[in-house]
Parts: structure tokens; C-alpha cells; sequence
């Protein structure tokens, strides 16, 4: 499992500027996430400032 960032993301960036192991970046018309890499610690969900990153279940 992996976040993964719905299609509320403004493009702001803050996730990917946060993020400890540097699995975000800019996509087409959002960030995304790249699931092989993300290690679940929350941090983007916690930043976003409209709740984007949320758990891929
Ligand atoms: Fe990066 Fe953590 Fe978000 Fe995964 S949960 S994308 S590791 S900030
Ligand atoms: Fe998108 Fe939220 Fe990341 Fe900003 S912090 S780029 S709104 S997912």
C-alpha cells in the first residue's frame, strides 16, 4: 500500500518538498506519488492544504 494524491491537488508542491524519501513529483495536471517508493509516513497528507494524499486502499 502507498498514498496516493487524488485529484483535489492544487500543485503546490509542499508534499513533494517534504517528502523523506523524495517519491513525489510533478505530474501533467497534479503531483503524484510513486508507489514503489513511498513509505507511508504521512508526512504529504499532513502538509497538503486541501487533504490530497490520502492511503490507496
Ligand atoms: Fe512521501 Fe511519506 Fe507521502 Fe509516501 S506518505 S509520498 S513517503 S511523504
Ligand atoms: Fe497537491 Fe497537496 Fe501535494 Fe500540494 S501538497 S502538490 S495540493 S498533493
Amino acid at each position: 500500500m502507498a498514498y496516493k494524491i487524488s485529484e483535489d491537488c492544487i500543485a503546490c508542491g509542499a508534499c513533494a518538498a517534504n517528502c523523506p524519501v523524495e517519491c513525489i513529483q510533478a505530474g501533467d495536471s497534479k503531483y503524484e506519488i510513486n508507489p514503489e517508493i513511498c513509505i507511508e509516513c504521512g508526512t504529504c497528507s499532513s502538509v497538503c492544504p486541501v487533504g490530497a494524499p490520502k492511503l490507496d486502499d
